[in-house]
């Protein structure tokens, strides 16, 4: 058995409190979302189709507009949207999509969540924190094995793996450099997925360099979340993690992403939960989410629910990707590899803009395992078990090209910054060079000639539209270019 903790010795109730309503309520209102969801069953084609002319604006629809998108059955309003999704990808983010892979740290968790494998009343998981050391050597296998730039680091919630812990593992992670074919290969990226912390403890991991800090909420329903996390666990309390994201604004860290576990509570409920707590952080900063995730639940061993309560399908998930890439036009979109192969090449179609490869979910599994999965050794099972090359050359047969960058993250160009420039498109002109330059540095270090031949024609075509669209800057761009071809790395704008 775990330790326990006491959850009050964690919880700062004042920072939770100042963000609270004047009626000490938070910002979910579960009855509006009823009565929203309720009254948008009828609505009429036309409606529709002006609250998509919104979004192709770049503009964030508000929850009613959302409401009456996720009410949409008919075929042809359905396609429509979905058209409207991926072109409002394409003006945003252009026809990129960035790779990551998670690292799980640690299983060891003080809380006891009904659908984890994690939770610390569940016998059977085999648990485990990294050291420093095998810290690295998962960031050595992952990056100089598969290539890859980004990882989210994972971590259970418990006082061995504190805000001072992560801290130490993200430096962990930067520190190593990772020798290839032609040049060497180093995260340049650690995005986290951990509890809510305090606003001291979100210092620490600013200081120490994180990318995106990621928690979900899991169920914005306020009932279903007393149903899934016992009250006398630090999880039970929804104000401390529905308020996790003002705090990390207020401690200087202005990335953040956001997710719920669809199967939890009704899938409709739960992406207008999303979309208010985006409406509510560009209320309180001026500054969105930088990223939606979708999970949904998948069995997990040793878990106190084995299925899903609610009924979430296939196509009520590419429902929900179309409804969120239409309703908050600039936030990113993660579909993680515990969907099927065919499932995310279909989300890949609606806009999204992240995806994970060659992904690992045992503490440990990148520098240790075969990659089998291992039932009682992660959190649960996975659906699509692509390396990053063979996800990346599928990418490029549509052609789509795989992004490696992370520049804006270390050029300051975040938060505000990079909403600005998104909803503008100008990021988009940095984003598309980096993704050129980084995706040479892969395909030189990491492809076999099989993919070399697949994903050059769309690297081609990307410089040949570079060329064509900023002829000035082109010199510049062909010349690192070409240093990465003589074993330069890491060159950006
Ligand atoms: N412990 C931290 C927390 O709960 O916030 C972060 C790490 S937790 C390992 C990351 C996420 O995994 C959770 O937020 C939850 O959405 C997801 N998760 C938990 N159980 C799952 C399951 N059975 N299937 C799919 N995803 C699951
Ligand atoms: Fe712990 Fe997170 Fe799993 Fe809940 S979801 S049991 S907090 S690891």
């Amino acid at each position: 058995m775990q330790t326990k903790f006491n959850p009050q010795t964690v919880i700062k109730r004042d920072e939770i409190s100042r963000y609270l309503k004047n009626d000490g309520r938070d910002f979910i209102d579960d009855a509006l979302i009823e009565k929203q969801l309720a009254e948008a069953r009828n609505h009429d084609p036309k409606l529709i189709r002006d609250i998509l002319a919104k979004s192709l604006a770049i503009e964030t629809l508000d929850t009613a507009e959302t409401a009456a998108l996720l009410h949409v059955t008919d075929p042809d309003l359905r396609h429509e949207m979905e058209q409207t999704a991926l072109k409002i990808k394409r003006k945003v983010y252009d026809n990129r999509i960035v790779t990551f892979a998670p690292m799980y740290i640690s299983s060891y968790c003080v809380n006891n969540c009904r659908y984890c494998g994690f939770r610390a009343d569940n016998p059977l998981q085999k648990r485990r924190t990294l050291t420093m050391d095998e810290i690295k050597a998962e960031a050595e296998a992952m990056t100089g094995r598969d290539g890859h730039k980004r990882v989210m680091a994972v971590y259970g919630e418990h006082p061995d793996t504190n805000a001072n812990f992560i801290a130490q593992s993200l430096d962990a992670i930067y520190s190593v450099r990772a020798k290839t074919r032609k040049g060497i290969s180093n995260v340049r990226r650690v995005n986290v997925n951990a509890a809510p912390l305090s606003i001291d403890d979100l210092k620490i991991v600013h200081n120490a360099g994180i990318g995106t800090f990621q928690v979900f909420q899991e169920t914005y329903h306020h009932k279903t979340y007393a149903d899934m996390h016992p009250a006398n666990t630090i999880k039970g309390d929804y104000g401390w993690r529905v308020t996790c994201m003002h705090r990390a604004f207020d401690a200087g860290i202005d990335d953040v992403g956001l997710g719920v576990l669809f199967g939890l509570h009704d899938w409709r409920f739960e992406v207008m939960g999303l979309v208010s707590h985006a409406r509510e952080l560009e209320r309180f900063v001026g500054i969105g989410p930088h990223t939606f995730s979708v999970p949904r639940m998948h069995t997990a061993s040793g878990s106190e629910i084995a299925n899903a309560p609610n009924r979430f399908t296939d196509d009520n998930f590419a429902h929900a990707v179309t409804v969120l890439r239409l309703s908050v036009p600039y936030t990113g979109l993660i579909v993680t590899a515990r969907e099927s192969p065919g499932l995310r090449n279909r989300c890949v179609g609606l806009g999204i803009t992240q995806m994970d490869a060659s992904t690992r979910i045992g503490v440990g599994a990148y520098a240790e395992s075969d990659g089998k999965q291992e039932i009682d050794k992660q959190q649960f099972m996975l659906g699509d078990p692509r390396t990053l090359e063979e996800l990346i050359c599928d990418l490029a047969k549509r052609g789509i090209i795989t992004s490696f960058c992370t520049a804006g993250y270390r050029c300051g160009r975040t938060g505000g910054c990079i909403m600005d420039a998104l909803k503008t498109g100008k990021e988009g002109t940095f984003c598309k060079i980096n993704a050129v330059l980084t995706f040479r540095e892969w395909l030189e270090d990491f492809a076999s000639p099989e993919s070399v031949a697949i994903c050059t024609p769309v690297m081609e075509a990307e410089l040949a539209a570079i060329k064509e669209t900023y002829p000035k800057f082109y010199p510049q761009v062909l010349d690192r270019y070409n240093r990465i071809g003589n074993g330069e790395r890491d060159l950006y704008f």
